[in-house]
């Protein structure tokens, strides 16, 4: 460690760290060059700093945990970048430092590094079942934008679990390690670093099935305890055949993990008893021919055991491993695993995505195809392709291409939902559940009101407010992405506009009724629909709303004694009949519209004016459009406004200003002081002197705009106001 006078640390604190630091400095020197070494000093100065007076609950000083982490990573070969990131990678959360300090001191890469893993570390797995641990796993992975955030993730990780008898509280841990087995160790695989995979999921093995731990060790001490030196012995009687045909190779052998023997039995379904399978040898050759004769003097040696055959350099995985596995029964008639390969691929096994990186530094030319068809996961993973940047380039500029396309949130429950990306709280809430999408009114989005149609971001806390009085919107379409809230709304409106068509049609077929004197006989109807082709009376009086036909021909159709053959004349009696029909549920996109010529409001004295295939459209009496359908009084539907409904319609005036500053203000504001909320302006002309607005407005009724109007023209900025219509 570099001179650290004033560090405040005492001298036994300090000793622990340079201890560290030293292991830290050997594995860098191995291959970065000065200038390198020398940021990675300055970086751990910095962090020692910031964490002075921090302890963990191993009681060593907190700084040893980076500097830790650090190691672990420098064993893979990771990059500066990585290292430094590694050494400050708590120092945000826990020091307080800010993002911009840390990338005036070593720029934005680091601080937007330190930024990714500290992100990943505020976010807490809630709860536990498969479906929220594969979301959470795509959470982790997106968040960690840079590949390189995954990876001081998982070192760090990696040593938490190493000191976690540190902390006491037994739930903590098991959280911890829970964790660490649903969805860092799968992570560690995906990525094919199986050095940390296989620690991970060992260390929480031990916290998580302590007893089943215990049991399958004391089988493994059984079955070696008849022979101390069985592995070694295997290990030179398998490299003695391989090289008596001719081949140069290196054989190791362990014993397998607790871990992986659990795993085995779980799948396998074997018992204790049954567990004979515990070693497991590795066998390094030159190339991948000698991988082959290697398998071929083996098998001829000794008898394989069907079924353990695996040959993973023809198909790799597809997180890039590759070798050659086989099972035989071999020396002293022990059942042994054999993995054959060559130091390339046994590197690549360790480190995966890091080994991958490093081979990009070492050639210059690009990936041989097999390989780069063995990493094809990773390439998923990091879009490789459009890269032609030189290595160390290469991990700073990888992007997790695989989740870019969705986006994951929490419930308040702390549940996770994967959504495409683009997906709005209505997506979220069809999500959960389709009344939850049916009843939404608003949103909470990590705790703030925000609108349905904001786009939702990973990590976001939603919180769907719902009234059980609520209906989808038809607007909605227009910005949800999933197509579970699409077909929802749909159907809704669908059926929405269903009910609408057939009451308007009933109450045009009402009409020809009352016009010949002829009491509505609902009955009738009912029993003569079939002559339709059709089997309720409601798909007939949708008929008649939607134009396809006619009340007249219907009604001929259900009293052909009262057939005339001459056109009724409607019209003049019109005036005096009783509203038909009144217009709740005036929806945008429903069977009724509201006119966007004259923007009828309650009060208004209204005339509906069925329109083929789309239901209703309200016109006030006075609006010029009604000129066009004079001739055609069988289009013309007496309507009526609700009563006390309580919701907003849109009203539109023109207001002409004065050129003056405040004058809009002034506008907007008395506006607001009437309660009416203005949805749109539009400044549609000017002059000298003068400008004119065309503002829509959201308001109750008719009054309140002639309200709103009178207030306006009392006001000393404001030359006229009127209601607008075509
Ligand atoms: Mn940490």
């Amino acid at each position: 460690m570099p001179d650290a006078h004033e560090s405040g640390y005492s001298k036994a604190d300090l000793k622990k760290i340079d201890s560290v630091f030293s292991v830290l400095e050997d594995k860098a020197q191995a291959y970065l060059d000065k200038p390198d070494l020398a940021r990675l000093s300055e970086a751990a100065l910095f962090g020692q700093e910031a964490h002075k007076g921090q302890y963990r609950d191993t009681g060593a000083p907190y700084f040893t945990h980076p500097l830790e982490v650090t190691c672990l990573l420098a064993d893979m070969r990771l990059d500066t970048e990585s290292l430094i990131t590694a050494l400050l990678h708590d120092t945000v959360e826990d020091c307080g430092v800010s993002l911009h300090t840390l990338s005036e001191k070593f720029g934005d890469n680091v601080s937007q590094l330190v930024d990714g893993v500290t992100k990943l570390t505020r976010i807490e797995l809630q709860s536990i079942d498969t479906k929220q641990a594969e979301n959470f796993r795509k959470l982790v992975v997106a968040m960690g934008k840079d590949i390189r955030v995954l990876l001081v993730k998982l070192a760090d990780r990696t040593h938490n679990m190493r000191t976690l008898s540190g902390i006491s509280a037994h739930e903590k841990r098991e959280r911890i390690a829970t964790e660490t087995m649903e969805i860092f160790a799968p992570l560690a695989e995906r990525m094919g670093i199986t050095q940390f995979q296989h620690e991970l999921e060992d260390l929480s093995f031990d916290i998580l099935q302590p007893e089943m731990r215990q049991s399958i060790m004391t089988r493994l001490e059984f079955l070696t305890s008849e022979n101390k030196n069985t592995i070694p012995d295997i290990q030179r009687i398998l490299a003695d055949v391989i090289f008596k045909g001719g081949i140069e190779c290196d054989v190791a052998g362990r014993l397998k993990t607790s871990y992986s023997i659990w795993r085995k039995m779980q799948t396998k379904n074997i018992t204790m008893e049954q567990l004979s399978d515990v070693m497991a040898f590795r066998v390094i050759v030159d190339d991948d021919a000698a991988c082959y004769i290697a398998l071929g003097l083996i098998h001829q040696a000794f008898p394989m055991v069907m079924g353990r055959f695996k040959d993973y350099i023809s198909t790799p995985k597809r997180n890039g491993y590759r070798s050659v596995h086989t099972g035989v029964l071999g020396p002293m008639n022990r059942k042994i695993e054999i993995q054959i390969r060559t130091p390339e691929m046994h590197d690549i096994a360790q480190r995966g995505v890091a080994a991958h990186w490093d081979y990009k530094a070492r050639q210059t030319d690009a990936l041989q195809p097999r390989q780069a068809e063995g990493f094809r996961w990773v390439r998923e993973l990091i879009s490789l392709l459009e890269l032609n940047t030189g290595p160390q380039e290469f991990l700073e500029h990888t992007k997790m291409e695989m989740y870019a396309d969705q986006v994951f949130c929490f419930t308040p429950r702390g549940d996770l939902i994967g959504l495409p990306k683009g997906a709005t709280p209505i997506d979220f809430a069809y999500a959960v559940h389709s009344k939850i999408g049916d009843r939404c009114v608003g949103v909470f989005i990590n705790e703030k009101r925000r609108q349905l149609a904001t786009e939702l971001e990973n990590g976001d806390q939603v919180k769907i407010i719902t009234d059980p009085a609520a209906k989808p919107r038809s607007e909605w379409e227009e910005f949800v992405v999933t197509g579970r809230a699409k077909s929802s709304i749909r159907r809704f409106i669908r059926v929405e506009k269903q009910i609408e068509f057939s009451r308007i049609g009933k109450a045009l077929l009402e009409r020809e009724y009352r016009f010949r004197k002829v009491t509505f006989a609902e009955q009738h109807i009912a029993d003569s629909v079939i002559a339709f082709g059709i089997s309720k009376p409601e798909e007939l009086y949708a008929l008649m709303a939607d134009g396809s036909r006619h009340p007249r021909d219907v009604f001929e159709r259900l009293h052909p004694e009262m057939a005339t053959g001459r056109k009724p004349a409607v019209s003049g009696s019109l005036s005096k009949e009783q509203p038909l029909f009144s217009i709740s549920g005036a929806d945008e996109g429903m069977a009724v519209q509201l006119g966007k010529c004259c923007h009828p409001l309650p009060g208004d004295k209204i005339i509906g004016i069925i329109t083929t295939g789309k239901g209703v459209t309200v016109h006030t009496k006075n609006c010029s459009i009604l000129t066009k359908f004079v001739e055609i009084p069988e289009l013309w539907l007496e309507v009526d406004w609700p009563r006390g409904e309580g919701r907003r319609y849109a009203g539109r005036i023109k207001a002409i200003i004065l050129n003056e500053p405040g004058a809009l203000a002034a506008l907007c504001t008395v506006i607001g002081q009437q309660a009416g909320n203005i949805t749109h302006i539009q400044l549609t002309e000017r002059s000298l002197n003068f400008f004119t607005f065309q503002v829509d407005i959201d308001v109750k009724d008719i009054e309140h705009i002639h309200s709103i109007i009178a207030v306006l023209r009392s006001n000393k900025y404001i030359e006229s106001v009127s209601r607008r219509s075509l």
